[in-house]
């Protein structure tokens, strides 16, 4: 293996010497098999290819500095994925079977995993594809689902820092009754028109109003939104998110902290009245916001006018990284190690 440099690697992929694969036929899931393989045949006429019956997860494995390697909440990520089987009528992959392949993937790649100074980590993506060759809109009988893993680089290059995000009413990225609480292709690719809208007006990423109304807040771009006032953690209520793992994490630590939590609707309006905001998932666990602008107002809710990220967001921040990493005690039971020291 060619030595990777670790400071400058990104958010993209970089192959690695295993992944590891199980295949669904006859009513039930066969034997893990580890390949190095990096492509799958496929038949052209698979309904993951034609009618989007695809899922996807995504969880990290972190080099922490006592020399283990732990996971952050893989039992969380394997619930999520049987709802979203459940909602594209896949079938659900079992805990345990999810877990062994994530812990098998991640052991055979240990060399890619970085160090933890780099503060860059081994990103793990589930994959589960419908297989069945067919042209009729039906369910496939067969899958496969593939784990594999790539190491990406931190996500705040020059330190945790915050960003512009702007409201987009002409795109919705999921229905109220549609997909947006599962973790399927289509809801991005739904969403690749807005996200360069936004890019190209030098925004990081586009927000989402409920589909339906317009009227409260739903997602920030593919993130989870929270917001911080008087005390209180607050986070949309919706059934169009994706219920974020980091999202429920932030929301008990808040807790732990003395905030008080709410999980309801939020107005528009209401952004003016937050001291912070923030988008939060794996990939950079918390992503400050910098300000929300309001292209048909014209309005500009402003969180860090200094461009700071605010005291609450950074020791929620600092808090749920050091648990990840095995620095601060993991009262909860969410890491799992993986390879011992
Ligand atoms: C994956 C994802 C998130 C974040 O979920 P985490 O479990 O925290 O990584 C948020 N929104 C969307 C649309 C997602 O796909």
């Amino acid at each position: 293996m060619q030595a990777i440099d670790w400071s400058s690697i990104g958010f993209g992929y970089i192959p690695t010497d295993y992944n590891v694969r199980c295949v669904y036929r006859d009513g039930a899931w066969g034997e893990i098999e580890t390949t190095s393989d990096t492509n799958i045949s496929l038949s052209i006429a698979a309904t993951c290819l034609h009618y989007g019956q695809e899922a996807f997860e995504g969880l990290k494995a972190y080099r922490c500095p006592d020399g283990k390697v732990r996971v952050f909440r893989p039992d969380e990520n394997a619930a999520r994925l049987q709802a979203t089987c459940r909602g594209l009528v896949m079938p659900e992959v079992p805990t345990e079977l999810f877990i062994e392949m994530v812990e098998r993937v991640v052991r055979l790649n240990e060399s890619f995993i970085p160090p933890y100074e780099s503060g860059a980590t081994l990103y793990v993506r589930p994959l589960l594809i419908g297989t069945t060759a067919q042209v009729g809109v039906h369910p496939a009988s067969e899958y496969l689902l593939v784990i594999f893993v790539t190491p990406v680089g931190p996500y705040f290059k020059g330190g945790f820092s915050t960003n512009p995000y702007v409201i987009t009413r002409d795109y919705d990225r999921s229905a109220p009754l549609g997909t947006g609480c599962y973790k399927v292709g289509g809801n991005y690719a739904a969403s690749l028109k807005a996200n360069k809208w936004a890019h190209e007006q030098g925004y990081s990423c586009e927000f989402y109003l409920d589909a339906k109304e317009k009227k409260y807040i739903d997602e920030c771009g593919a993130a989870n939104f929270f917001g911080i006032k008087q005390g209180t953690y607050v986070t949309p209520l919706s059934t169009s998110i994706l219920p974020s793992v980091t999202n429920k994490s932030l929301m008990q630590l808040a807790a732990d902290m003395g905030l008080k939590v709410e999980r309801r609707q939020i107005p528009i309006e209401e952004l003016a009245t937050f001291e912070e905001a923030g988008a939060c998932g794996t990939a950079a666990v918390i992503s400050p916001i910098e300000r929300i602008d309001d292209p048909e107002t014209g309005h500009s809710y402003v969180f860090a006018p200094d461009g700071k990220p605010g005291p609450v967001s950074t020791r929620l921040y600092k808090k749920l990284v050091d648990i990840q990493y095995g620095i601060e005690p993991d009262v909860h039971g969410w890491t799992r190690v993986v390879i011992d020291a």
